[in-house]
């Protein structure tokens, strides 16, 4: 895991799975976008526009916005407990040419979401994780990557009332992730209460709902 150090003159911390330094299971380059997402925050003068709603109050830990990117949904770098996480995510497709039954997909997959019916492997969508081991295990290149994005999740946190975070949407693409983040950010600095988690104010102001969850 590689985290930017979280300090308190920064009031926002972008935290990575290894992904940022290589893992076989990545589904997306988490350095590249973590440093995308840095760029949201220091365009839009986060650390001390927050400051400034904190006014007198002293800075917690608590206060500090938490952005975690999970390269596949083993989710390593525990998305459901942060603010804002993404996830790296793939969906198998199947070209049943290319395919010589050998069921390694089969045996890749933990959900149990593949099988094999006659002699080519069979997807239960409903299972599937997008996580992309089937894919990885196929060396034909039959189990192939179909569309690739994130699962954007917002509202996570532990403390006193810990809650997972809310699922938004699976396999968005990344402008799509950036521009939610962005309004978001936008809506929290503008509308937020001094000292109010984002899980919070999400909840406060039933923006969850506004932005398709
Ligand atoms: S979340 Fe996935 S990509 Fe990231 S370190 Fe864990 S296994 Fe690797
Ligand atoms: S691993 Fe590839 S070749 Fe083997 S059964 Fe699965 S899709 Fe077919
Ligand atoms: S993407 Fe992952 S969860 Fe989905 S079928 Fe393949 S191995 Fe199973």
């Amino acid at each position: 895991m590689k985290n930017i150090p979280m300090n308190f003159d920064q009031l926002f911390q972008i935290e990575t799975c290894r992904a940022a330094v290589g893992c076989p299971n990545s589904n997306l380059d988490a350095g590249y976008l973590a440093a995308d997402l840095e760029e949201i925050f220091s365009r839009l003068d986060f650390t001390a526009r927050l400051r400034e709603r904190l006014g007198e109050e002293p800075v917690l830990l608590h206060h500090i916005f938490r952005v975690s990117v999970s390269g596949c949904p083993n989710a390593c770098s525990r998305p459901q407990i942060a603010d804002f996480g993404l996830v790296g995510q793939v969906e198998p497709q199947l070209n049943p040419e290319a395919c010589t039954g050998c069921g390694a997909c089969v045996s890749a997959c933990p959900e149990g979401a593949v099988s094999l019916e006659g002699d080519f492997p069979s997807l239960d969508r409903e299972k599937c994780l997008l996580c992309g081991n089937c894919i990885r295990a196929c060396t034909t290149g039959a189990m192939h990557p179909g569309e690739k994005g994130f699962a954007v999740l917002v509202g996570g946190r532990m403390g006193r009332h810990p809650r997972l975070a809310y699922r938004l949407a699976d396999l968005a693409r990344r402008e799509t992730a950036v521009r939610r983040l962005t309004d978001l950010l936008k809506q929290y600095l503008e509308s937020g209460r001094p000292g109010e988690r984002f899980g919070a104010f999400l909840d406060r102001c039933g923006i969850f709902s506004e932005v398709g969850g």
